[in-house]
């Protein structure tokens, strides 16, 4: 079995999914006592929220090289990025490292396109709603239409992200707020809904709603533990 490299903290909240997703990945496809090799560097969210909302991407790509180069040596034989927003950065952390990186965008397309899903709404933090290294890539790369949230309601999915989600905190409030704006997107004749930021499953799940969610750390998750069994 190889050796799954992950990049954590971002948040810990989601990470502990990872971590959960990933043994229990492991153990139903091996079964008895069987869990996910793992090496894994957790950073402090603090410094990368702090850099992400002062635009300053390159420090957050400095602080997640160094920790990508660490999890490589630690032996990881593949690297997971345990957050959808800091793929921001992903093509600065896969040239840091000589292991392959799994990007949860083509891991998400992938069961999207094998769904046969042709039209997505996309919610995430403002960087993953609103900037191209996301949507750009499952539009030019799988063909998909992604649509996202109006302005004001990306401002709501973002400030609950931050400010709720990566503290460990859910408010039913909150939960009425996403499902509006669900409720809203599927007016736009959408197939499905992409839970594009790895804390939003703390706060809605399938049975909250109609619409098929695809949730990215489980579809990471997946993914990382079907390269890790490979043969
Ligand atoms: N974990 C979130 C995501 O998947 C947001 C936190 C972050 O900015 O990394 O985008």
């Amino acid at each position: 079995m190889k050796t799954i490299g992950m990049l954590g903290g971002m948040s810990w909240e989601s990470t502990a999914t990872y971590y959960r997703e990933l043994n229990q990945g492991v153990k139903n496809a091996l079964g008895g006592l069987h869990s996910a090799k793992i090496s894994m560097v957790s950073v402090d969210f603090d410094e990368i929220e702090k850099l992400q909302h002062q635009n300053d991407w390159e420090g957050t790509a400095k602080i997640l090289c160094a920790a990508a180069e660490s999890v490589e040596s630690a032996g990881a034989d593949l690297l997971i990025i345990c957050t959808n927003t800091m793929h921001i950065v992903a093509p600065q952390i896969e040239a840091a490292i000589s292991i392959p990186l799994l990007h949860i965008a083509d891991a998400t397309a992938i069961s999207l396109l094998a769904d046969k899903v042709k039209r997505v709404g996309l919610l995430g933090t403002k960087f993953t709603m609103e900037e191209g290294f996301y949507k750009s890539r499952l539009v030019e790369k799988y063909d998909l239409e992604v649509v996202v949230p109006e302005q004001e309601d990306r401002e709501i999915i973002h400030q609950v992200i931050y400010e709720e989600l990566c503290l460990g905190i859910i408010n039913d409030s909150s939960r009425k707020a996403y499902l509006e704006i669900i409720e809203k997107l599927q007016q736009q004749k959408l197939d499905a809904i992409i839970l594009g930021c790895t804390e939003i499953a703390l706060l809605i799940s399938q049975q909250d709603t109609d619409i098929r969610l695809y949730d990215t750390v489980k579809l990471h998750a997946q993914q990382a533990v079907a390269a890790a069994i490979q043969q």
